[in-house]
């Protein structure tokens, strides 16, 4: 990770293990299993923040496990064990739903993620959707996004999955050559990615989005060329590029570690940046807006990202599942990474909750404008409305560095990042982060 001394964007610099996204603040290292007990206190608290309500669903099956995945994910379960995951996941969000902070509250947006929430069949997809909503109605959620995986996507599970609500389908194709994705473990070939995104796109979703990864184990700069291209011709409403990162959980570091290498076998962060730039710049002459450090839109008016932008901005997420994330009344907490112990402590009528951290009114503020930078834009005002915090003196110095370093420019209304603070922004992160939260790992 780079701390303050070290954000200036080096020459070259290798990808070594680690977490570079950030996706929350506290980091979750500051997590704990002492910390439980705020998780009940959250839910007994009455909704009077106006913070809006989110349920994001986790399905952490697939087919095959990605060599640079990091989550809990299983390739061997079942139809009666995943029946039986399902069938926790609606007692957990049954529990939480009779409780003072949820009760009578109908979420804004809903989110499928995994694993591979796709690897479910239409008619599983049909029971688990009846049911949840059934305890916590949809009809007023803006958004309904779900996760697929190319190969798992035929026409009529494609139309499952449309008819069970969803607004914006996001395909996880990460590259379009074959051999790239075989080299990374992915599941999916190429001809399954034209084949899933015409289903898609018959079956009229509100938006299509697809996911990239750039500088994968082997990419080149001329098949990077050619995925900027493949994307081009597919036109999606929404495209998502990652910059590949190494977690200490994957597959290939476990690699690294076995044969004494500190640097992992893809792209430095300088060629992946610029890789990010040119897809970027291609995607504006095509008519696109970039929207965040990681993502571009069509038409940026009609496509919304929902639970990113609700969730950026303190929204309630409900979490459900295994090794789920949730964030309610400003608790943050973690459910138990094993589908064992899931099922196991729901049987017993307990929480399945891993680790927690009440936050206090400056985290959160902190973690709203970690993540608002994300967009490339913050609005002073809000935050001087939502939290009576002026961000320009309060960050007056780590403003100036960053300004001086050109990745970014202020006024009283506004921080603006540069398209170059913008394709680092997880980098410049840090110099805001409180002094007690800077560490070597963050997660
Ligand atoms: S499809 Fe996604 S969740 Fe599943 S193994 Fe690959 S990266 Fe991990």
């Amino acid at each position: 990770m780079s701390t303050s001394a070290e954000t200036a964007e080096p020459k070259k610099k290798p990808t070594e293990a680690g977490n570079y996204f950030i996706s929350n603040y506290p980091p979750f290292s500051f997590w704990s299993p002492e910390n439980n007990k705020e998780v009940d206190e959250a839910f007994l608290k009455l909704h009077d923040d106006g913070a809006s309500l989110g349920v994001y669903h986790h399905i952490p099956f697939c087919r095959k496990r990605c060599h640079f995945c990091y989550f809990r994910v299983y390739t061997d379960k079942n139809a009666s064990e995943i029946k039986a995951y399902l069938d926790s996941t609606i007692q957990e969000l049954e529990h939480f739903a009779k409780q003072p902070r949820i009760a009578g509250r109908k979420p804004k947006f809903v989110y499928f993620g995994g694993g591979t929430p796709s690897y479910l069949s239409g008619a599983q997809l049909t029971e688990l959707t009846d049911q949840m909503k059934e305890i916590l109605p949809w009809d007023e959620a803006e958004e309904v996004a779900f996760e697929g995986e190319p190969g798992t996507l035929n026409p009529r599970k494609v139309k499952a999955i449309k008819d069970i609500g969803v607004t914006r389908l996001s395909l996880g194709i990460e590259n379009f050559d074959d051999r790239i994705l075989e080299i990374n473990g992915r599941a999916h070939k190429a001809p399954e990615v034209y084949k899933a995104y015409e289903a898609a796109q018959s079956e009229g979703f509100d938006q299509i989005n697809i996911d990239l990864i750039a500088g994968m184990l082997d990419e080149t700069e001329e098949n990077w060329q050619r995925n900027i291209e493949e994307t081009l011709k597919l036109r999606p409403d929404s495209v998502t590029i990652y910059q590949m990162e190494i977690p200490y959980n994957t597959t290939i570091y476990k690699e690294m570690k076995e044969s004494g290498t500190l640097i992992a076998p893809v792209a430095d962060w300088q060629v992946k940046r610029r890789w990010v730039k040119e897809a970027f710049e291609a995607l504006e002459s095509a008519g696109y807006t970039i929207s965040s450090g990681y993502t571009a839109l069509l038409n940026p008016e009609k496509t919304k990202f929902v639970y990113r932008d609700e969730l950026w901005t303190g929204a309630d997420l409900l979490g459900l599942g295994v090794a789920s994330i949730s964030h309610i009344a400003g608790v943050h907490y973690q459910n138990v990474n094993e589908i064992s112990q899931y099922t196991d402590a729901i049987d017993k009528g307990e929480l399945p909750v891993h680790r927690a951290l009440k936050t206090s009114s400056d985290e959160r503020m902190i973690r709203e404008f970690l993540l608002q930078m994300k967009l490339g834009l913050v609005s002073i005002e809000y935050f001087r409305q939502k939290f009576g915090v002026d961000l320009l003196s309060r960050y007056e110095a780590e403003l100036k560095e960053l300004s001086e370093e050109g990745f970014l420019e202020y006024d009283s209304e506004r921080i603006s990042l540069h398209r170059r603070g913008l394709l680092c922004v997880d980098n410049l992160l840090f110099k805001f982060f409180l002094p007690e939260h800077v560490t070597s790992r963050i997660v």
